[in-house]
């Protein structure tokens, strides 16, 4: 053919990380049939969906299949009924976010990916280590990249005051509580990002995919930070939440107040929806709004709780072994400083050799990850407990 391609995909690095976890794993069951391996690299809900929710899913469905409830493309923006309960989660945090601004989606990582659509050539300001949405969808439309360093001393909470050089009209992604440190911003830490965002004209996309996670008095939306619903767009999932890893929902919240350069945000989000997508399906909006009802919330809690309970084990052992690490409190991830200055692989093949455990190295998740280590809360507790017994004896 003769056609020009997208050269931009060129600068994204391949990531061998999970393919290289996998490939290291199999060779030693191969070579070690007998051993028991715990994997604790899951970034994956495992626990099933609350029953009320299978209920609504099937209810939906089997309206679906009589005329007179029957529906045939959904709104491109979502259902009124799911978009005025999410109206309802943000009021129960005290934020009043209206329905004109929530755009309801099949999940966190579309939007998060299609947002670049509607953006031109800004400076990209990203914290390190980081979700790899960010950085690849950045990079598959030609922008520039700025990386801002998390490190033990900042708590891998990078803070503006970071950025070296004079920023204008620049894309700020946050991640809070975040994926893979599990480390959470503070209301100051925001609103210092808010505060930077107003003075340079710049825009944040906050990812609070495990919002649900949270249980200290830290923000579960950036629209609890003054001055937010001027420069914050917020992109949200059921993934963790509720259980829909393999269900598929989540929504974006574009406040009516962003604009720039004479366009109203919302409006091009709404183009770009209506244009290149064709909304969430009908039972899994109703599935969505069950889990954020009264007995819903209370059903998918006890499951954050189950995972919670895991990630409190960890962080004990951790504790108790003098290993410096962050999240494990509101969040489902353990980030931790490989022991004895050990590098990230150093560390996987250690404990995969001699507590048969797995985990992920932190440098596929960005430069600022080398010599740390994420495990993850989504396993069992017998597995997790386990896990913690081997772990108190190798370390
Ligand atoms: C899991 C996760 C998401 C959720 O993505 P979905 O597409 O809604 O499943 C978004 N952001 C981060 C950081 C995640 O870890």
């Amino acid at each position: 053919m003769k056609i020009k391609v997208n050269k931009n995909f060129e600068n994204i690095k391949e990531t061998y990380l999970f393919s290289e976890i996998a490939s290291r794993v199999k060779k030693y069951q191969q070579e070690n049939p007998d051993k028991k391996i715990i994997r604790m690299g899951i970034g994956d809900v495992t626990l099933p969906l609350p029953k009320i929710v299978v209920d609504a899913l099937r209810g939906a469905s089997a309206e679906m299949g009589v005329k007179e409830t029957f529906r045939g493309y959904p709104p491109e923006y979502g259902y009124d009924f799911l978009k005025d309960a999410i109206n309802a989660h943000y009021a129960r945090i005290g934020v009043d976010v209206p329905s004109e601004s929530i755009f309801v989606s099949d999940g966190a990582k579309s939007d998060l990916g299609n947002i670049v659509d509607i953006l031109g050539d800004n400076e990209i300001i990203i914290p390190d280590p980081v979700y790899p949405v960010y950085v690849d969808s950045n990079l598959m439309s030609g922008r520039k990249i700025t990386l801002v360093e998390g490190n033990i001393d900042n708590g891998f909470l990078p803070l503006p005051d970071q950025i070296d050089h004079e920023v204008e009209g620049a894309v700020i992604y946050l991640c809070s509580p975040n994926n893979p440190t599990g480390a959470v911003y503070s209301y100051e830490g925001l609103k210092a990002w808010v505060d930077y965002a107003l003075k340079t004209g710049s825009m944040i996309i906050y990812d609070s995919a495990y919002e649900a996670f949270v249980v200290e008095d830290v923000p579960h939306t950036i629209y609890e930070i003054e001055g937010a619903d001027q420069c914050a767009i917020e992109i949200c999932s059921f993934s963790k939440f509720a259980g829909f890893t393999g269900v598929r929902c989540g929504w974006t919240v574009v406040p009516s107040k962003l604009s720039s350069d004479g366009f109203d945000l919302a409006k091009l989000w709404k183009r770009r929806q209506a244009t290149k997508f064709n909304g969430v399906s009908y039972p899994v909006q109703r599935a969505a709004e069950m889990a954020l009802s009264e007995e819903g919330r209370k059903a998918c809690s006890e499951n954050i709780s189950y995972y919670k309970n895991n990630a409190s084990m960890l962080a004990r052992l951790l504790e108790q072994k003098k290993i410096r690490f962050t999240g494990g409190v509101n969040s489902p991830y353990i980030w931790l400083q490989c022991p004895n200055g050990m590098g990230s692989w150093e560390f996987f093949d250690l404990l995969l050799n001699e507590a048969q455990i797995v985990g992920t190295p932190g440098e596929g998740f960005g430069k600022s990850g080398e010599g740390f280590f994420r495990l993850t809360a989504f396993g069992t507790n017998e597995a997790t407990k386990e896990a913690v017994e081997r772990l108190d004896k190798l370390l």
